[in-house]
């Protein structure tokens, strides 16, 4: 009976290591249902990415017919500069990194990186030249080595390393009696929302992208811990091109541009001095989070 067992054993070993790899870029993306086959044009080019601009072109976009959610929507990023995006839930923020990375094709309009229609080039150098610190970070059930290392195939340890204290994980990997040999995931150490978020943000720093995007990367943090990985991104946008999708206004104050996008459209654009100076919506956001802060703060003493 064991022997009749021990087959389907290796196919659940199978189909559970399958599933992990869907399960993660499922969750990356919130994608719920499968996209639209999307194939490179013949003979496209690779995406030339030094130190790209980022382009929207009046993009039209719905996931379905009857369903529009980005409505005519433009906007650009100089190269090495830092966008910022924020908006009330379901505004369509983590819609705008889905198609950067071309999970999904607008239905007008145009979408440029480095002035390249990134519809016309190949998808493998458009997704080489994107990292993402995603809402959710899913880990393999693998060593925590091997989940930062993931971000750059062939990284050797000292990289790894190096990651880890990039993204303020590494004192506490190296605190772990198996170091970064410790099994995680569903059946090893479970880590918190805040400690998956510095793996992927380790992953990223690896991955070294000219084009970074933190998508709410630290809505899971608590404020001090916040504190200290906002340092890091600060240094991770340094020298390339990032987008900052933010609920929490506090992490992007320090950004050269904000947009504020409502229902798909550009409601407020600027920086944040200018933007609080508007009197608008993102002051209004801004006046109701710091209400909040206070109120968290006096709970705290
Ligand atoms: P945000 O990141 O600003 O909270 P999203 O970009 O995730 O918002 O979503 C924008 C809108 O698109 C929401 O109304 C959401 O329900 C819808 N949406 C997101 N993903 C899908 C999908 N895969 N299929 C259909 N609708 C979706
Ligand atoms: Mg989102």
């Amino acid at each position: 009976l064991m022997q009749l067992f021990r087959p389907l054993d290796l196919l659940g070993m199978v189909y559970r290591t399958i599933r992990q790899g869907l399960v993660d870029m499922a969750a990356m993306f919130d994608l719920i249902d499968t996209p639209a086959e999307i194939v490179d044009i013949p003979g496209a080019p690779a995406l030339d990415s030094a130190l790209p601009s980022v382009e929207f072109q009046n993009v039209d976009f719905g996931y379905d017919p009857d369903r529009q959610i980005l409505h005519g929507l433009s906007f650009k990023v100089e190269p090495g500069q830092t966008l910022a995006i924020v908006g009330p839930s379901g505004a369509g923020k983590s819609t705008i990194a889905r198609l950067l990375f071309r999970f999904y094709d607008p239905q007008g309009g145009r979408i440029l990186i480095g002035g390249q229609d990134i519809a016309r080039v190949t998808q493998g150098s458009l997704r080489a030249a994107l990292g993402i610190v995603p809402q959710d970070t899913v880990l393999f059930n693998d060593t925590i080595g091997y989940n930062i290392g993931y971000g750059r195939e062939g990284a050797n340890q000292d990289e790894i390393v190096r990651a880890a204290h990039g993204a303020a994980i590494g004192t506490f990997i190296e605190s772990l009696p198996k170091g970064y040999d410790t099994e995680v995931g569903e059946r090893g150490l479970k880590l918190s929302g805040g400690e998956k978020q510095r793996v992927a943000i380790a992953r990223t720093l690896l991955k070294n992208p000219p084009l970074t995007i933190f998508d709410e990367a630290t809505s899971a943090l608590d404020s001090a811990t916040e504190a200290e990985i906002l340092d890091t991104l600060g240094s991770l946008a340094q020298g390339r091109t990032t987008l900052v999708i933010a609920h929490r206004l506090s992490t992007v104050t320090h950004a050269d541009t904000i947009i504020v996008l409502d229902r798909g459209r550009v409601a407020e654009q600027g920086s944040h001095r200018e933007l609080l100076r508007k009197g608008g919506l993102y002051a209004a956001m801004w006046q109701r989070q710091a209400l909040e802060r206070e109120k968290e703060e006096a709970q705290t003493i």
